[in-house]
């Protein structure tokens, strides 16, 4: 058997849907777009919605809108994918990594306070794995330091802190729509805000800076070419309309792989906390960090394909060690989960059969590394 990592949850509906812009011949700017944004805003309860070609451009317009720039200080997670914080690189300004909590991955709110200085303008917190951070807490220091916050939602959406939707509390939010998210559009992503220049400032951007005249050859400020096209636009409405779906779907998944590991040896499961409902991106669970190389290279052998998420850390990462001489040991939290996680095979229509095997050969590979011990000792 070879189970893949992900899979994205496409069938007739999303087909047709791109068959039938290539029929209209309008394949840029057009109202595929416009259906998009306004059923994604309204699904996520957001005052405006706008579409762009990915989460990284989306996180970009979103620092470009709060005129975030050199000399700026923006507090942030080195448990993330890399474009959250290469986004503040972007414009000149500064990421400072503050640790994540050991349980929800997320950045730990009892530590920003100490890495705000005169420089911080922003935070921007990453709802991991499909957890909401603990935005009551971000959003009370937000409030009480007077910074913004930019929040990415890209592994998180339609996940909720006490009810609330993630990618609501901040000034704005970003998802993206890479085929391994929840919902996919193969390339894309929107930026959610209720505050109106924020709104006009990033549909203006994602034009090439054009402003409301809509004369196409004058450009109020600096843009981009971050738009989207209609054929990807029309698949994210018909994923729009399947999200409810799609994630009790993937919640039974990740509720079946809880029972099958529950009582497994050497497996640590993620913890969702109180008050958070999740929006499984990833499955992942803990291993020593000793045998997890190991196990990997086992997993993937067995056509259990597998991965190592997310490691390095962002601030070990070569170029952050070359440029702001990051080490080992200045995250120590990220960094051990960083070495203990291990992503299973997860999508939306995995078959019960294929989530029995991908345990079967983890419990297999996880008995046989103990047999074997780590560098003669057992484990
Ligand atoms: C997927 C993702 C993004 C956006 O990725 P794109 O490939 O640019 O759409 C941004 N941040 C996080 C945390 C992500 O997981």
């Amino acid at each position: 058997m070879n189970v893949p990592l992900s899979q994205p949850y496409l069938d007739e509906a999303e087909i047709q849907a791109v068959t039938d812009v290539l029929r209209s011949s309008r394949l840029s700017i057009g109202p595929q777009t416009d259906a998009f944004e306004d059923l994604f805003a309204k699904t996520l309860g957001s005052k405006y919605a706008i579409a762009i070609n990915s989460g990284t451009s989306g996180l970009h317009l979103a620092v470009r809108a709060l005129g975030l720039k050199a000399g700026d200080e923006v507090i942030t997670t080195p448990f993330s994918f890399i474009a959250s914080s290469n986004c503040v690189l972007f414009e000149g300004a500064t990421p400072v990594f503050v640790d994540v909590e050991d349980e929800s991955l997320n950045i730990d709110p009892a530590k920003i306070e100490a890495a705000i200085t005169p420089n911080t303008k922003a935070i921007i917190p990453v709802h991991v794995f499909g957890q909401s951070a603990n935005m009551t807490a971000i959003m009370d220091i937000a409030k009480r330091h007077n910074l913004y916050v930019i929040e990415d939602a890209c592994e998180s959406i339609m996940a909720r802190h006490n009810g609330q939707m993630a990618g609501t509390f901040g000034d704005l939010a970003v998802y993206g729509f890479y085929p391994n998210k929840q919902m996919t559009t193969g390339e894309g992503g929107m930026i959610i805000t209720d505050d109106d220049n924020i709104y006009r400032l990033c549909k203006s951007m994602r034009n090439q800076g054009r402003g409301d005249s809509l004369q196409w050859l004058s450009h109020a400020r600096l843009g981009y070419n971050y738009r989207i096209s209609e054929l990807t636009a029309a698949l994210g409405v018909v994923q729009t309309q399947k999200l409810p779906e799609i994630i009790e779907k993937r919640r039974a998944v990740a509720n079946r792989y809880n029972e099958l590991l529950q009582d497994v040896e050497g497996i640590r499961l993620l913890t969702i906390e109180e008050g958070n409902d999740h929006s499984w991106f990833v499955y992942g669970v803990r291993v020593d960090a000793r045998v997890r190389g190991d196990l990997l290279e086992r997993l993937n052998a067995r056509g259990v394909q597998s991965k190592a998420y997310f490691s390095p850390c962002i601030h070990l990462q070569d170029f952050y060690r070359e440029d702001f001489g990051y080490k080992e040991g200045d995250y120590p939290i990220a960094e051990q989960i960083s070495h203990e996680m291990l992503v299973l095979p997860f999508f939306t229509q995995i078959s019960e059969a294929e989530q029995q095997y991908v345990v079967k050969v983890l419990k297999e590979e996880m008995a046989q590394l103990k047999q074997v011990g780590i560098e003669g000792k057992t484990l």
